[in-house]
């Protein structure tokens, strides 16, 4: 193994133990994710197609190689260490960069899920919105739109980032969407490769943005990095990443 081979394998065992103790440690005690099953799928791929249907689903094990470390300066206040594949945190690098040189300054909220940690976020969804509507059944299935079960969140794959903005408190509003920083990551990010993977729906009906063919709703904070040439054409062509993907496998 040579220097540069041996300092990487270092490196990668260095990331992996910091997530392991960061997301993961959840995973250890009592079965969090008991209830939720493991999918078939592993995600290297940078297009790997996750979605609601059954084989689109990723393993429990399935953690990216080249996780890197978000730098603190990155993040929005108050948030711990996230984690990206190297690749898409460069190119985010360079998106946050040419955003802040024309006054938008964007900051990360979440990067890298592992599936225990989603088992955490998907289970605190369902409490909240169950109490929110006094019913577990319309909790449940707003916590299906809203968030994604344990396997189908793109944030597993490592290539995924929630961003917010100072104006908005840091929050993940709707609102963002009237912003000049929302206009201009919503013009520019397929440059640096990035695609907003929940789109507001045209058959919207109950204001949310709900789109039947992905199952969510609209989530103009969710940035998945796909590279420039995917994510050029889903942009110019005003795809849904999804058929995107699909159209890419018959190809
Ligand atoms: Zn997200």
């Amino acid at each position: 193994m040579g220097l540069s081979a041996t300092t990487q394998y270092f490196k990668t065992l260095l990331v992996t133990l910091l997530v392991t103790l960061t997301v993961g440690s959840t995973g250890s005690h009592a079965d969090v994710c008991h209830g939720f099953s493991s999918g078939p799928k592993h995600g290297d791929d940078i297009l790997t197609l996750i979605n609601k249907e059954a084989e689109n689903k990723l393993t429990r094990n399935y953690l990216p190689s080249d996780l890197v470390r978000v730098p603190p300066d990155y993040l929005a206040p108050g948030r711990g260490a996230q984690f990206l594949r190297a690749e898409a945190l460069t190119w985010l690098e360079r998106l946050i960069k040419e955003g802040a040189q024309n006054g938008f300054k964007f900051y990360v909220v979440s990067g890298f899920r592992s599936f225990e940690d989603q088992c955490m976020t998907f289970r605190s969804k369902i409490t909240k919105w169950s109490s929110r509507f006094g019913s577990f059944q319309k909790g449940l299935d707003y916590a299906k739109k809203s968030s994604a079960e344990p396997g189908r969140s793109q944030h597993q794959l490592g290539t995924t980032v929630d961003l917010t903005i100072e104006r908005i408190n840091f929050k993940f509003l709707f609102s963002i969407t009237s912003t000049p920083e929302f206009l201009w990551i919503s013009q520019n990010a397929h440059r640096f490769g990035y695609v907003m993977s929940y789109p507001w729906a045209d058959d919207d009906q109950d204001g949310l943005g709900y789109n039947s063919k992905t199952g969510y709703y609209f989530e103009p904070w969710h940035w998945r990095y796909v590279g420039q040439v995917a994510a050029t054409e889903i942009f110019l062509n005003k795809m849904l990443l999804d058929d995107f993907i699909k159209n890419q496998n018959q190809k």
